[in-house]
């Protein structure tokens, strides 16, 4: 079948959440993917920030093709091997002490709710608290998640959502000290807000809310599911501020490709939170996810990924300010590490599509940015040749 066929056929059976780029992906190798008819294009996006290692990664797929013929699934009502050496790395990764895993980022947040949620109620022998989110925030679409996503036009449809939760202006500090009350349990962000616009916290900021949360025995829960994983240099964004949350979520590269996310938390959390019976998942942390985390934090450490992220982030940033610099209607540039955002008076949307034509896959976040977030394993040449191409699309606007 040719590429209008399998579009065709997709927008008849699949139903139309999305508003697809017109290309059937069929592989990848390195950090270039080929769709059906054979065109290569060079990989900004990464699959949403998921694929840092980029495609067809030898050690990778051996490890989980040896999974498959052992086993791939038994329940939580058993152990198994994999997720238990998973879980010491990630521990060991990030310096939490108790992992849950889940399926996917929307589930690490609902996981983090309720943990926190379980803390405050064992504390205080009552429940109905409250939690502090942030404007422009992105959690998931699960109801939990997506009350805490700072965005009307998700919630709207489908009011009334999880009661309790106050929004607050991302890197204002009073604007979260004012919506403290005493029965706040959790104070809720990005480390780096990704689909909002790609904003880093400030260190004031990052700084402000730990000591408020130390000071009223709130817990700060830090979402990490795109901005983890080494993406910006340190395996967690927030290991950048020395600010280390109570609880954190993880999702995107944590698996590769495979679907896992992950809450954490320190011991001081998890002696007063979720117990047998309080929470739970058929899939999450299988034998088959347990392999694939290990081995991509195992090779993350190996490799030192994070010291490759440093190296490569300054050449990356070089040129996409000399972008900003030479086209009028692009005004800003931010991020952290390989999350990078570029702030565009033009429609976003068009760019993209104009770079697909061209070969390169970039992605859009919020109404107004073009998105960076490319494998980790990028090298000088795969920027430069992103330059070129989008200097071509950009052309054409
Ligand atoms: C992608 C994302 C989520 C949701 O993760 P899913 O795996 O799509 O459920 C949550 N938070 C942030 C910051 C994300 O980028």
């Amino acid at each position: 079948m040719n590429k209008e066929g399998y579009i065709n056929e997709a927008e008849e059976n699949i139903l139309h959440t999305y508003n697809r780029f017109s290309l059937v992906l069929d592989h990848g190798e390195g950090v270039y993917l080929y769709d059906t008819d054979g065109k290569e294009y060079l990989d900004f996006a990464a699959g949403i920030a998921v694929q840092a290692f980029g495609y067809g990664n030898k050690e990778y797929g051996d490890a989980l093709k040896a999974q498959i013929d052992k086993i791939m699934h038994t329940s939580n009502l058993y152990y198994n091997v994999p997720i238990i050496h998973a879980a010491e790395r990630v521990k060991k990764a990030s310096g939490m002490d108790r992992v849950f895993f889940t399926n996917s980022g929307t589930e690490a947040i609902e996981g983090a709710i309720k943990a926190a949620k379980k803390y405050a109620y064992t504390r205080d022998g009552h429940a109905g608290h409250e939690i502090i989110a942030m404007n422009h925030s992105f959690h998931g679409r699960s109801i939990g998640a997506l009350s805490v996503t700072g965005n009307k036009h998700y919630q709207e449809p489908f009011e009334p959502l999880m009661p309790g939760v106050k929004f607050a202006d991302y890197n204002d500090l009073d604007s979260v000290k004012k919506r403290i009350t005493d029965k706040t349990c959790a104070i809720l962000f990005e480390t780096v807000q990704g689909e909002g616009g790609i904003y880093p916290a400030t260190k004031e900021f990052m700084e402000g809310v730990r000591k408020l949360c130390d000071e009223h025995d709130i817990l700060l829960i830090l979402d990490e599911i795109q901005c983890g994983m080494g993406r910006t240099g340190e395996m967690f964004a927030w290991q950048h501020y020395g600010v280390k949350p109570d609880i954190m979520t993880s999702a995107k590269a944590l698996g590769c490709g495979v679907p896992v996310g992950a809450f954490l938390m320190t011991e001081k959390v998890a002696e007063k939170s979720l117990k047998p019976g309080d929470h739970g998942t058929t899939y999450g942390g299988n034998p088959f996810v347990g392999a694939a985390v290990d081995k991509v934090l195992e090779m993350m450490e190996r490799d030192h990924i994070t010291d490759h992220v440093k190296e490569i982030t300054p050449y990356l940033e070089e040129k996409l300010d000399e972008l900003v610099a030479s086209y009028d209607f692009l005004t800003a540039r931010r991020g952290l590490g390989l999350m990078q955002g570029v702030v565009s008076e033009k429609p976003v949307g068009q760019i993209a599509a104009k770079a697909l034509e061209e070969g390169l896959i970039v992605i859009t976040a919020g109404s107004d940015v073009l998105r960076f977030v490319p494998p980790l394993i990028i090298e000088k040449q795969h920027v430069d040749e992103m330059i070129g191409k989008l200097k071509k699309a950009l052309d054409q606007m």
